[in-house]
């Protein structure tokens, strides 16, 4: 996904329209899976495909690289599965 605000989309050439996602997944060794709530994104009216402008892709690295667990506004529990154990 290209850092650079567009305004169409790069795969269909569909629309793209301001959004807010509600929550993006990210894994940063030592933080293990970090999830960023409320990232600034654009979604292709076309295909649906989300893109990240550049200064969403810079706050999120911010985050994974100088965040600390200290920082976070939660610290939540997820389920984890072992296959071989089922
Ligand atoms: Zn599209």
């Amino acid at each position: 996904m290209p850092g650079k605000r567009a305004t169409t989309c790069g795969m269909c050439g569909g629309a793209l329209r301001d959004t807010v996602a509600d929550s993006v997944e990210r894994y940063q060794l030592g933080l293990g899976t970090v999830i960023i709530r409320h990232v600034p994104a654009q979604e292709c009216q076309g295909c649906g495909e989300v893109w990240w402008p550049s200064s969403s892709i810079a706050r999120m690295e911010d985050v994974l690289s100088g965040g600390k667990r200290s920082d976070a506004m939660a610290v939540i529990a997820v389920p984890a599965y072992d296959l071989a154990a089922m």
